[in-house]
């Protein structure tokens, strides 16, 4: 398959130059496209062998469903059987942006969607190329995100390209995304809601407008949990990993600086490449170094472009200093633990 490249700028893109795409979610294609998050593998919810193809070439577990992606509020209640109060409040704060709502699902939305649960995950991107894409395709967009299953979310067109490039139609390139991270996945069918996946809104936010939330334990990502119903799938597979075995430390700045430096050293004695990931800019004698970033929205935005570029350069151990579990830093050592296979280790 030829996959078309569409360059966009989000700030001066014209609809036309998006007609390509829209025909092809029309046609039951698959469209990568831009989000505020990571970039996602879109085709038409209602159409389940377009749906069945994103499975396909991503080769991701028939069990894990994907997010369906809508452009305007009012089509909640198209997808949705019920939508409580407490969603109500949330879309009108948080959407459009980074907070997936999970719902019980209307008649409408094919099984294929939701991998057969009774429950929709949807989500209103704040991306304009995404929400043009989807208006004017008039159809809601189920898409994951457009890696093949098990790497890091893509990042930048570049990284769907690496992945996916000669197995789907269309690739709307409009460079980094701002966020870095997936969207936060909170589940409104449970009294408390259940965070289900931390992400692009806090739980801080969250629970400035609802009050207690529940966190699934797969959240803090403490140990790897076998036996889940894919009741929140993402939870269940290992994920977001480059190929090098990854190892986050955990602890006091001093102690972790001091623990990695003995791993590097134990390491090097093996003769594998070690790549560091610091967000304290600490001068390590190690092969590579990469700094993440200093406040936690930078090192947000930069992590799985790290995880590729270490990949790219052939690292076979990454270290990262972990983050503190605050705002955003729930978020990024989720997806750190659960890319080292949580292989944590507390200095
Ligand atoms: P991805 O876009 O690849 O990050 O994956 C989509 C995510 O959406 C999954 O990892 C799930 O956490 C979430 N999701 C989708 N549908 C549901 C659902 N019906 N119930 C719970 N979580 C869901
Ligand atoms: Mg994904």
């Amino acid at each position: 398959m030829i996959t078309k490249i569409i360059k966009l700028s989000e700030k001066s893109f014209k609809i036309d130059e998006i007609k390509i795409a829209v025909e092809t979610i029309i046609n039951g294609g698959l469209v990568a496209f831009p989000t505020e998050t990571v970039y996602g593998l879109g085709a038409n919810a209602f159409n389940i062998e377009a749906v069945e193809k994103i499975y396909e070439v991503k080769g991701r577990p028939k069990d894990n469903p994907f997010i369906v992606h809508i452009a305007d509020k009012k089509d909640v209640s198209k997808l949705a059987s019920e939508i409580p109060v407490k969603a109500e409040r949330l879309m009108k704060k948080f959407w459009p942006g980074p907070l997936t709502l999970i719902f019980k699902k209307s008649k409408v939305v094919p099984d294929v969607a939701t991998a057969g649960l009774d429950t929709v995950a949807i989500r209103m991107p704040d991306n304009k190329i995404a929400s043009a894409l989807i208006k004017e395709s008039k159809v809601p967009i189920a898409a994951p995100s457009a890696n093949l299953a098990g790497k890091p979310s893509p990042t930048s067109a570049e990284h769907v390209i690496n992945d996916l490039y000669g197995k789907i139609d269309v690739i709307i390139d409009s460079g980094k995304t701002r966020i870095g991270v997936e969207s936060t996945v909170l589940d409104l069918t449970t009294h408390p809601p259940t965070l289900l996946r931390p992400g692009g809104i806090t739980l801080e936010e969250l629970e400035s407008v609802l009050g207690k939330i529940k966190l699934h334990p797969v959240v803090k990502a403490e140990r790897e949990i076998r036996k889940i119903t894919a009741k929140s799938p993402g939870m269940k597979y290992r994920h977001y990993a480059p190929e090098a075995d990854l190892i986050v430390v955990e602890g006091k700045e001093r102690a972790v600086r001091r623990k990695i430096q003995e791993l590097v050293n134990e390491y090097k004695s093996e003769k594998k490449k070690v790549g560091i990931i610091t967000i304290s800019k600490h001068d390590y004698d190690s092969d590579v170094i990469k700094f993440a970033g200093k406040d936690l929205t930078t090192i947000a935005k930069n992590l799985f472009r790290i995880f590729r570029e270490f990949d790219k350069e052939r690292v076979n151990v990454i270290i990262a200093e972990g983050v503190k579990t605050s705002g955003m830093g729930l978020a990024i050592m989720n997806r750190l633990k659960k890319a080292s296979g949580y292989n944590v280790i507390k200095a």
